[in-house]
């Protein structure tokens, strides 16, 4: 009688260890499952949010209607070239305007002005090297920075553009433009905006010059 009862403890104590660990096992299995969901639900919702925030920063970056980078962009290149102080070797800062191109809108509609700003864009892009810095500045106006390059080089550069651009005729409506580029230089021991604002002054030369020319800024 003694072995029959402890038979029937054995039996069920080995019942209730099955029930438990297979609670258990279910308990754990579950846990994973929905931990794995959770996880893979979390990654999903970060990677989205950070693909929005980086197509809003490229938003906010870029020039709508050239597909340039525009002044943020270039205002936060110039921090980091500061902060960084990236280059050992000299830069030169170009500012290009279009000439009389308030005419041109005046002339041919502002259609025509948005397609020759296009073209124009592309066609910097294409005569600069990749390394360098291209932005719409604002209007008509456009900046290029070129980083590392020796004075020679860089001005031989600018020509090239402002030649290129004067033989070119746009798609729109076969218009012809000119340029003028105001260039100044530095090296590793300037404050880039300070070279900025030479450019700047150098552009206005250019203007004051007859326009379709380029000047270097000269600081006597
Ligand atoms: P200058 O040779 O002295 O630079 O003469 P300008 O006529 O080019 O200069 P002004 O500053 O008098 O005129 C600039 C014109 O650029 C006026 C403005 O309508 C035009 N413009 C600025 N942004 C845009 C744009 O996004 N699209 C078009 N179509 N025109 C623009
Ligand atoms: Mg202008
Ligand atoms: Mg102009």
């Amino acid at each position: 009688m003694r072995v029959l009862v402890l038979h029937y403890d054995v039996v069920n104590i080995s019942l209730i260890y099955n029930l438990f660990f297979k609670e258990l096992f279910f308990s754990i299995s579950s846990a994973i499952f929905i931990i794995a969901i959770l996880y893979l639900f979390i990654k999903k919702e970060i990677m989205r949010v950070n693909a929005k925030a980086s197509k809003a920063m490229s938003y906010a970056f870029t020039d709508a209607l050239t597909g340039l980078n525009n002044r943020h962009y270039l205002n936060d290149f110039l921090k980091k070239f500061t902060a960084l102080n990236k280059y050992d070797s000299d830069f030169a800062v170009v500012f290009i305007d279009i000439d009389r191109f308030k005419l041109v809108n005046d002339t041919l509609g502002h259609l025509t002005g948005d397609c020759i700003l296009k073209g124009l864009a592309l066609s910097l892009q294409s005569l600069i090297r990749p390394g360098d810095t291209l932005c719409r500045y604002g209007g008509e106006e456009f900046v290029i920075i070129f980083s590392d390059i020796f004075k020679q080089d860089a001005l031989s550069k600018v020509e090239q553009i402002r030649d290129c651009i004067e033989k070119r005729s746009f798609d729109c409506k076969e218009q012809k433009i000119t340029i003028s580029a105001g260039i100044s230089f530095g090296s590793r021991d300037n404050d880039i905006n300070e070279v900025m604002e030479h450019s700047d002054k150098a552009l206005y030369m250019a203007k004051d010059a007859g326009r379709n020319c380029i000047k270097v800024y000269n600081p006597d």
